[in-house]
């Protein structure tokens, strides 16, 4: 039988499609962002977005790289947005296309206030963001009745730099059983010390997930105690997840995808 794909949102000329492109994996695109692709006369992507999600655009359409480099923020950040609204302006149908999903961890808030603030129309198209998808493909729950009914995003690394300092790490430790850290790699041993400072067991699992998704997809499973050492030893390349909790033991034996 023929499978007919559901009615799809139309793409209207003067709006702006703010997307999350998932972590990796072209088959983790939405209908709606695959849809988005198929007919952006301009693709505005971040540094994080595959390259084989970006070879789903339509014939035709500008290809705009926006990702920024060595953490150089506000700047960059209001150009992106004003190209955003100057090509909505020209009557275009503009993709901006984020890694993961465009709310999380991903300035698309900012974004999102400049085309409000532009009277520029927009739809927000969820994506699979990396703590979620990322995990999945490295078979690692980020809950299981056995071990945990929370689990916290967090991101190691802010825009000025530093790890977060407005995080409550003693409250962190003492109630969050899974950390999912974004950003983290480079605060890895400051967040482990934190951390173990605040009462958490040093033996605990430490999962790194490198380049989820891809083919170029690492696991490296660890200890609060040896990941730091561990990580620079492994020599992983970015982007990498960290998962602080017992849910990380489920990979030994769930893990499925072998690139
Ligand atoms: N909006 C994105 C997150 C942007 S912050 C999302 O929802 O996924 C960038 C961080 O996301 C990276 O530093 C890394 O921690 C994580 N990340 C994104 N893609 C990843 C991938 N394929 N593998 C591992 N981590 C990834």
């Amino acid at each position: 039988m023929e499978t007919e794909l559901p009615d799809l949102p139309e793409f209207v000329p003067g709006t702006v499609w703010l997307a999350g492109a998932g972590p990796g994996d072209p088959a983790l695109l939405s209908l709606a962002a695959w849809h988005g692709l198929r007919h952006a006369d301009a693709v505005i992507y971040d540094a994080l977005v595959d390259e084989r999600v970006i070879a789903l655009a339509r014939d035709g359409a500008a290809l705009e790289y926006a990702g920024k480099r060595g953490g150089k923020p506000s700047v960059d950040q209001q150009d992106i947005s004003e190209r955003l609204v100057a090509l909505a302006r020209a009557g275009k149908r503009v993709l901006r296309l984020k890694g993961g999903d465009p709310f999380v961890f991903g300035r698309g808030p900012q974004e999102c206030a400049a085309l409000i603030a532009a009277g520029i129309p927009f739809r927000i198209i969820p994506g699979i963001t990396a703590g979620v998808g990322g995990l999945a493909y490295a078979g690692i729950p980020l809950t299981s009745r056995e071990t945990n009914t929370a689990v916290t995003f967090i991101t190691g690394h802010t825009a000025v730099g530093g790890i977060p300092d407005d995080l409550d790490w003693d409250a962190l430790s003492r109630a969050a059983p899974v950390l999912v850290i974004y950003m983290g790699s480079r605060h890895m041993a400051l967040i482990r010390d934190r951390l173990v400072a605040s009462g958490r067991d040093p033996a605990e699992p430490v999962g790194i997930v490198s380049a989820a998704t891809t083919p170029q997809q690492k696991v490296l499973t660890t200890t609060l105690a040896a990941c730091a050492e561990d990580l620079a030893a492994a020599g992983l390349p970015a982007p990498m997840l960290i998962v602080v909790g017992r849910v990380v033991d489920y990979h030994a034996t769930f893990r499925w995808f072998a690139p």
